[in-house]
């Protein structure tokens, strides 16, 4: 199987510009002000669809993967209250020489996905896996974007990314994690470095770029900008910088608030489709 060596965790999800964060940010905050949600609300299952492009037996992702991959997903994304589930009997298969190696952004992608979505996005989560390229291990849509152009939305994985994959050290499924916290509204805890309002959450402080490896704890605060609050470490286990897969381990408080601000704004047919607890305008115990 031929694959490139990975040098370092690359992800393609593209950043957002200041103006449509600073928009971002103003409608958090009013649907902050108008929308209570109580603490019993915030729980959610969200159906997941594998689409795996493949090319012969390149790509191909066993059971097991699929089943560890949502096992991972459900560990990390435990503390925001969000679980996922999927079904093996409608896993998708798409052998396709060009779409296996479809690049980021590009009328391929396009394509593939708009011939093969599994579930509606107001509804589910489409995962597909490829081999795009360029060294990106993955991408995902921001929520915001799915209105505008449902087609595209879900997440594009590096196959070997697949919990058992090849792509050490980036083959425990974390990936896949990271991704889908773009999906759910999250940027990256190094966003805008030290030069800007980072990724808007207190609790990830800025930092001047991605950390890579297995940045050592004794070492804090490592790239930690000079203005962040004293006391405050560099968040380096946290799934949205760029650390290796056995270095991830958390999602904060104020990164719930945010998926869970994006998710009553833009993803709220998931509460719906998912049975869950609709978020309620009068709840009694407010968490914001
Ligand atoms: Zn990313």
């Amino acid at each position: 199987m031929a694959t490139q060596p990975i040098l370092g965790r690359r992800c393609g999800t593209h950043d957002l510009s200041s103006g449509d964060r600073l928009r971002m940010a103003d409608m958090e905050s009013r649907f902050r002000e108008q929308t209570r949600i109580s603490e019993a609300d915030l729980s959610v299952i969200i159906p997941v669809k594998f689409i795996h492009v493949v090319d012969g037996q390149d790509g191909a992702i066993t059971t097991g993967q699929r089943t560890d991959q949502i096992e991972v997903m459900n560990s990390a994304f435990a503390t925001q209250g969000i679980s996922f589930v999927y079904d093996e009997d409608e896993v998708v298969i798409v052998d396709d020489a060009q779409f296996f190696r479809m690049g980021h952004r590009s009328l391929r992608e396009r394509q593939c996905k708009s011939q093969n979505q599994a579930v509606d996005p107001q509804t589910g989560l489409n995962f597909y896996t490829a081999a795009p390229g360029g060294g990106l291990l993955g991408w995902a849509t921001f929520p915001h974007e799915m209105d505008g152009d449902p087609d595209m939305d879900g997440v594009v994985m590096l196959h070997t990314t697949m919990p058992g994959g090849i792509g050490a050290p980036y083959n425990l499924g974390l990936t896949a994690v990271h991704e889908i916290g773009h999906w759910l509204g999250l940027y990256h805890t190094f966003q805008d470095g030290c030069f800007g309002s980072g990724d808007e959450i207190d609790d990830t402080p800025s930092h001047s770029g991605p950390n890579f490896g297995k940045p050592s704890d004794d070492e804090q605060p490592h790239n930690l900008c000079p203005d962040a609050p004293a006391g405050s470490s560099c968040p380096i286990h946290n799934y949205m910088n760029y650390v290796d897969d056995d270095w991830m381990t958390e999602f904060t408080a104020g990164q719930k608030d945010r998926v869970w601000a994006q998710i009553g704004m833009f993803r709220s047919q998931l509460l719906e489709a998912a049975e869950a607890t609709r978020i309620s305008e009068s709840g009694a115990a407010v968490i914001w």
